[in-house]
């Protein structure tokens, strides 16, 4: 048996690197990627699909190993260089990423020490860095010392965690589901209705309160919604408001929600995913009022604080709530029991093994200090602002004005139906995306079809936006010169 384990044991050290190959192989890593930065700004933010990946196929897991140079190229030919590049300034739709530098050497240092940040006991330095993280940006929503949240893979899994523990708090049984009643706007991101289903409550009464004129939610409309549901037997327990809106970045009024939610007894969550780190620009504060109020909240890191994609999180302002939700005790785990100093990660999520993905958000934050960020987030505001005021002198039909960094607007042109200037501008944004220089998404709001403008990447420059809007000059009288 021992010749056995040691002729394995021969094949299986090809796993463990030798300080030589280590150096090579990151040296042409690093290089792909320099390679990659130094291009970009020149990239178009858009590639065309082309070959939409497909020649990856022809590289099926084998038994042989492939030279790091094939696996760059490959990946540079079919995966970098076509459609959205999210890197990218110019990407100006959805709700763009970003990637500072430092997320990805946090995201190596994680990986090479492969710290435990599931369990305190386990890694408590890498739980102690995700936790003061969470407690910072609960300070930053007004929280009190007794919340406290973790650290998630996006706004998704963190508005799940926050429905589960919503549910959970307010005692919901299988017997109450078919009477629950939900609050959300049309204008809810859809992983709230995700969360919903995931979370059992399918069955439960889903209810669009009407929105004002500028895609808020209308607290009069809400307060007479309750009142009926209960009245008619239902059981009002969950309101969500957003603090922006992926559509055109509208803030619910938060204060007169958390109100009506403490007068009926209602969980009161708020989705920031994408606008909460504004809070970091002074004079955006007050639009934010009433969300300290909150029972839970998501808010994204890799949206308002530019980390490349991977990390959300969930705060809820009674972390004993969080804790009864997803809280975990096996035998095997008796040895961290012992050990409290600290909240447990994996006793605040679904997840027990996991990235530390705190180090991604902590490395930037300390190399750059605090107010890079908030320039960047205050620049992004006043670079939407500008475009919105320049698009409605080139004679576009605008949305709300600005709240934060999304906004919607459209081409009418004369004498056009509803019809008519819904394919207009979609045309208009397809003439954009073929361009490719920027990269703008659309959405459709009763009927009406709208260009979107999210203005959140941290590469986005006044010339990008000034690019934009020559994009869409060009792309007007273009179409108007065909009819
Ligand atoms: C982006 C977004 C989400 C979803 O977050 P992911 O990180 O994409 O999972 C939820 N709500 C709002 C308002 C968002 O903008």
């Amino acid at each position: 048996m021992k010749r056995k384990i040691l002729a394995l044991e021969k094949q299986s050290r090809r796993l463990e690197s030798t300080p030589a190959e280590r150096a090579r192989w990151t040296k042409k890593v690093n290089a792909h990627a320099a390679n990659f930065l130094e291009q970009l700004p020149d990239l178009q933010a858009f590639a065309p699909l082309g070959d939409k990946g497909q020649p990856l196929e022809n590289h099926p897991i084998s038994e042989e190993s492939m030279p790091l140079e094939t696996a760059l190229n490959l990946l540079e030919k079919h995966m970098d260089g076509i459609a959205l590049r999210p890197a990218s300034g110019g990407h100006l739709g959805y709700i763009p990423g970003g990637g500072i530098y430092p997320t990805a050497l946090g995201d190596y240092l994680a990986a090479v020490s492969n710290q435990y940040a599931g369990i305190f006991y386990a890694g408590p330095g890498a739980v102690r860095i995700e936790n003061l993280l969470c407690r910072w940006m609960c300070r930053l929503v007004g929280y009190p010392e007794t919340a406290h949240g973790t650290l998630t893979s996006g706004g998704s899994i963190a508005n799940l965690a926050a429905f589960a523990t919503g549910r959970d708090a307010m005692k919901i049984r299988a017997k109450d589901i078919e009477k629950s009643v939900i609050y959300l706007t049309e204008q809810t991101h859809h992983c709230v209705q995700k969360a919903i289903r995931i979370g059992g409550m399918w069955e439960a009464k889903i209810s669009y309160v009407k929105m004002d004129s500028r895609f808020r939610m209308d607290a009069n409309a809400l307060e007479r919604a309750i009142l009926a549901d209960k009245k008619a037997g239902l059981r009002p327990f969950m309101v969500v408001g957003s603090a922006g809106t992926t559509d055109c970045g509208a803030i619910d009024p938060l204060e007169k929600i958390a109100d009506l939610a403490a007068e009926h007894s209602l969980w009161f969550h708020v989705d920031a995913a994408y606008g909460g780190f504004f809070l970091l620009v002074e004079s955006e504060k007050h639009k934010f009022r009433g969300i300290e109020r909150a029972d839970s909240i998501a808010i994204d890191p890799h949206k308002g604080l530019f980390l490349a994609y991977g990390t959300g999180a969930i705060l809820v302002k009674n972390v004993q709530q969080l804790f009864e939700t997803h809280y975990y005790k096996a035998n095997y785990m008796q040895d961290a029991a012992a050990h409290f100093d600290e909240f447990s990660p994996a006793d605040l999520s679904p997840e027990l093994t996991r990235h530390f993905r705190g180090l991604r958000m902590w490395l930037p934050l300390q190399l750059f200090g605090l107010r890079p960020f908030r320039a960047a987030l205050e620049e992004k505001l006043l670079l939407t602002r500008y475009f919105y005021k320049e698009i409605k002198k080139m004679g576009f039909d605008v949305g709300p004005p600005p709240e934060l960094s999304v906004i919607i607007y459209r081409f009418v042109p004369p004498g056009a139906s509803l019809e008519m200037a819904n394919e207009f501008n979609a045309r208009l944004i397809k003439l954009v995306v073929d361009d490719g220089r920027v990269f703008l998404s659309s959405t459709s709001l009763d009927g009406v079809f709208w260009i979107r403008l999210a203005v959140l990447s941290f590469r986005t420059r006044l010339k990008t936006i000034e690019t934009a809007l020559a994009v869409l000059k060009n792309g007007v009288e273009k179409l108007l010169a065909e009819a």
